[in-house]
């Protein structure tokens, strides 16, 4: 317990003196004439790093050990996995909660339970970690890309109704950076159609809609706990549902076909494969968990402040959420970036610019849908066995999200782990970006 006070009181420290060294700075440097830009040699906004993720604290060197000393590392043999789905369903409030391996196999565990195979269309966004896409595949189904609303950055729901056809089998609405698709929207047309909806929730721990947990709107919600993501075990993953009868099936696809209340022997019931949680992961989940809803509040505070700064950056448009989004779990802060109001500064250059100033920032994803390796999975000779190539020709003649494409041309990004600091963190990086307006003609000259 000393310890923990004690561990706490330096991450406050540490953060203390970051606070008096921007007041000094902001003294010395006044808005209307920033110094010259880092890129071209002058003083860079910032030179500490931003707050080192993932968090450790006593609590889990102390789990970690307990588990290896135990020798009870497998989930079967253990209680820790056990525990953590527990409280994991606890925490989002679902019926059910399966842990595996990783996000990836929560999401391909899931669309096995659900019975999507070859033939089958899915329904994507195309602005997601691959991982989403690839789950599809691995399925040998096609995923159908809905084109992306730009102000949110969230697959756009309007125009989602007009991509289903008989063959649609499943919707993946993923909740981007942590904020939220929309939910009222999607799972309307989902109703209509009689479609399954599995959240790709792995961005979005504690974030929710209407006052509800992101991941329990659909039938299944996905979660990453990759190191990462805003809880994380290194690797790790968790489906919730509040279908028992789904869950089950998934265990026995997570556990190469085993009943999930497995009787003496074995006995299987379908195929499957191995992505089972081990009791390392489950034990530092449940400690790492103890901490999630603290650092989520913080997140929140920092981005609401963050964006009152940057809205009044001409050029700089921070990514709006839905009326429906009542919490944001802000795994990113994403923005677009308008070059036209930066003096033709194009998104690379102001990237590595502010990089530069020591405010890392990344350009985010790149269109999925145009991957070169869609278009040899989709011609495979695996592909070519389940579709016509008629059916795959027509498939890449109707693959087209412009509003994606011009996204991903826009789009920057700060992680989490950024907005787990302080204000003065938020000034600089709001400092940083109004001195590369101030100079943009230059840097897009030189
Ligand atoms: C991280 C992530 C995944 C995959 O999770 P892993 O744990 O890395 O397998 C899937 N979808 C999205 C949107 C993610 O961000």
């Amino acid at each position: 317990m000393r310890r923990r006070n004690f561990l706490k009181k330096t991450m406050l420290g540490t953060a203390g003196l970051s606070v008096s060294g921007s007041l000094t700075l902001c003294s010395d440097t006044s808005l209307s004439s920033p110094g010259k830009p880092a890129i071209f040699g002058g003083n860079p906004v910032r030179t500490d790093p931003f707050l080192s993720w993932p968090v450790i604290q006593e609590n889990d060197e102390k789990a970690w050990m307990q588990v290896l000393q135990a020798k009870k590392w497998f989930r079967m043999e253990g209680d820790y996995v056990k525990q953590f789905e527990k409280e994991f369903s606890r925490l989002m409030g679902s019926k059910d909660c399966l842990a595996t391996a990783n996000g990836t196999s929560s999401l391909l565990t899931s669309l096995n339970a659900l019975g999507v195979g070859p033939g089958d269309e899915v329904i994507v966004p195309p602005y997601t970690f691959v991982a989403t896409i690839n789950v599809v595949l691995l399925q040998y189904a096609l995923p159908i890309f809905v084109d992306t609303d730009p102000t949110t950055f969230q697959i756009d729901a309007q125009k989602l109704e007009g991509a289903i056809t008989e063959r649609t089998r499943c919707i993946i609405p993923v909740h981007l950076g942590g904020s939220s698709a929309d939910l009222d929207t999607i799972l309307k047309i989902a109703a209509r159609h009689k479609l399954p909806v599995i959240e790709d929730a792995c961005q979005a721990h504690l974030g929710e809609w209407r006052s509800k947990r992101l991941g329990t709107w659909g039938d299944a919600g996905c979660f990453s706990f990759q190191v990462s993501k805003n809880l994380s075990s290194g690797e790790g993953g968790a489906i919730i549902s509040d279908n028992l009868e789904l869950i089950d099936r998934c265990f026995s696809f997570h556990s190469n076909g085993a009943e999930r209340k497995r009787s003496p022997g074995f006995s299987y019931h379908g195929k499957g494969t191995n992505v089972r949680m081990t009791e390392f992961q489950g034990a530092l989940l449940l400690q790492q968990m103890t901490r999630l809803e603290e650092q989520s509040h913080l997140r929140e505070q920092n981005a609401a402040y963050l964006t009152e700064q940057l809205k009044q950056i001409p050029g700089i448009h921070p990514a709006k959420s839905y009326a429906g989004c009542t919490r944001n779990a802000y795994h990113l802060y994403m923005f677009r970036y308008d070059q036209a109001q930066f003096a033709g500064l194009s998104r690379d250059r102001f990237v590595k610019a502010l990089g530069a100033e020591g405010i890392p920032c990344s350009r985010g994803y790149s269109p999925l849908n145009k991957e070169p390796f869609l278009k040899s999975t989709l011609n495979s000779r695996g592909y070519l066995a389940v579709y016509p190539r008629e059916r795959i020709d027509r498939y890449f003649k109707n693959n087209d999200c412009p509003e994606n494409d011009r996204l991903c041309q826009e789009a920057g990004w700060f992680t989490q782990n950024m907005l787990l600091g302080t204000r003065s963190d938020m000034d600089q990086i709001a400092e940083a970006i109004r001195k590369l307006s101030h100079h943009a003609g230059d840097l897009a000259g030189g």
